[in-house]
């Protein structure tokens, strides 16, 4: 990695190329923010971050409930569900729990996790050192992306580091797929099997890493944790609202394919996104229009990354970020990816194009897989092509979801529903031949 300067750093290309399937996103650069950023450029070492940090606290399980519970922290890998729930889940286990940071980063064009482990790694350590502390804890397994090689060397030489009493710390990489980093294929890795999603019948803080409680979330929740219990709830709180206190993450990249199918060798897709593609810290509640440049909010808006929702730019500049009044809205922040596509790219297109990805990326092991997902990629493509199959994608879109081992058929579908239910002006366009692509590509047709 490279640090340009004082209040930003880019973070060269990882090794995966870019093109669909895309690779992780690259040229990434990443802004100094309020909390988790805010030592951008400074030494990464652990002598130098407790120098400048200071001794850790580690408070007991109740004093870290609430805490935790005061400043609500959520987990940030894209279902946003209570951290102090699962850490009083795994505190009743009857076993020995065990601490899971999950930087797998399955989400291409998700940045942030990587840009943590390889500026600020021992934040997220530390955040990991003090649950697993206040749990009993003696192991901690940290999951990156075997793609993502800069972020993975920067994980392990920070885990060199560590001097931790009682606590031992490994590392995994996971493959590169889009569903290694959910939460049940990061468990079968570190298991010793393919790192693929299966069914589970109870939530890992319950029966998780060879049966035992596991508190398992994602990078950036566990950065989170580290700057509570430095700061206090107080500083912690003094960004953000009052139902979601201090800031988040966000990567906003621009590599949605602008034309074309995969299937189609007119694809083009934009790998060299420049400036656009960057990991910014923000307070919740901070409107869009703050974060986005026009540019970015004259055109639609996928919002939370491939299992996220379409939403029209002029509409996503008014709203807060706020995962909870996103969801109200029918949107997701998921986790945290946004990526506009622009004024003049076509929005029907770059759904095919992300369906039949996705359609391609799943385990292949459940029926809304290995049967839906191809059925939606095929009938988004037909309209993509100028088909008007928007019955059948509807009720396609009704009958997959809920099915699968895994969420992935629920987020495949949602980017073609929310298509459909927000961006119907532009698949009435497209169908009529008034689409930008029409000039770009040679029409729906
Ligand atoms: S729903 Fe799809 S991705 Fe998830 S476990 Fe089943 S086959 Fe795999």
């Amino acid at each position: 990695m490279t640090v340009a300067a004082r209040t930003s750093g880019t973070l060269g290309s990882e090794a995966r190329p870019t093109g669909w399937a895309p690779g992780p996103v690259t040229d990434l650069f990443v802004h100094e923010g309020p909390l988790l950023l805010r030592h951008l450029g400074a030494p990464a070492d652990l002598a130098s971050h407790r120098a400048r940090s200071g001794p850790l606290p580690t408070p007991d399980l109740p004093a870290l409930v609430t805490l935790l519970s005061d400043a609500a922290v959520r987990g940030r890998g894209g279902a946003g569900f209570p951290l102090v729930r699962k850490l009083t889940t795994a505190a009743r286990g009857r076993r020995r729990a065990v601490v899971v940071v999950n930087a797998a980063e399955g989400e291409p064009d998700s940045g942030k996790d990587s840009a943590l482990l390889r500026t600020t790694p021992h934040l997220v350590l530390d955040g990991a050192a003090v649950l697993a502390r206040a749990l009993g804890a003696r192991e901690v397994h940290v999951v990156t992306g075997i793609d993502r090689a800069d972020t993975t060397r920067s994980a392990r030489a920070a885990l060199a580091e560590r001097d931790d009493r009682r606590l031992r710390w490994s590392h995994r990489a996971a493959a590169a797929r889009f569903v290694s980093g959910q939460a049940r294929a990061v468990v079968e890795l570190l298991e010793g099997r393919d790192g693929l999603p299966v069914t589970a019948w109870e939530p890992a803080a319950v029966r998780g890493l060879h049966g035992r409680p596991t508190l398992l979330s994602n990078a950036e929740t566990f950065a989170h944790v580290a700057v509570l219990v430095r700061e206090g709830p107080g500083a912690y709180a003094s960004l953000g609202t009052a139902d979601e206190p201090g800031t988040t993450l966000l990567t906003v990249s621009g590599r949605l394919p602008t034309a074309g199918t995969p299937t189609d060798d007119r694809v083009r897709v934009d790998s060299d996104p420049g400036p656009q593609a960057r990991v910014i810290e923000v307070a919740h509640g901070t409107p869009f229009s703050h974060l986005l440049h026009p540019a970015e909010l004259a055109g639609p808006v996928l919002l939370g990354g491939f299992h996220g929702t379409w939403v029209e730019g002029h509409v996503l500049a008014d709203l807060p970020v706020s995962a909870a009044g996103l969801r109200r809205r029918g949107l997701t922040l998921g986790a945290g990816v946004v990526l506009p596509l622009g004024a003049r790219a076509c929005p029907v297109r770059a759904t095919a194009a992300v369906t039949a990805y996705l359609a391609g990326e799943s385990a292949g092991r459940c029926g809304p897989c290995v049967n839906g997902l191809p059925a939606l990629a095929d009938a988004i493509r037909c309209l993509a092509d100028g088909e008007d199959t928007r019955p059948r994608l509807h009720e396609l879109c009704g009958v997959l979801p809920g099915r699968g081992a895994c969420a992935h058929p629920d987020g495949t579908t949602r980017v073609v529903r929310t298509l459909l239910a927000h961006l119907g002006r532009h698949v009435h366009a497209h169908l009529s031949g008034r689409c930008s692509c029409a000039s770009a590509c040679g029409g729906a047709g």
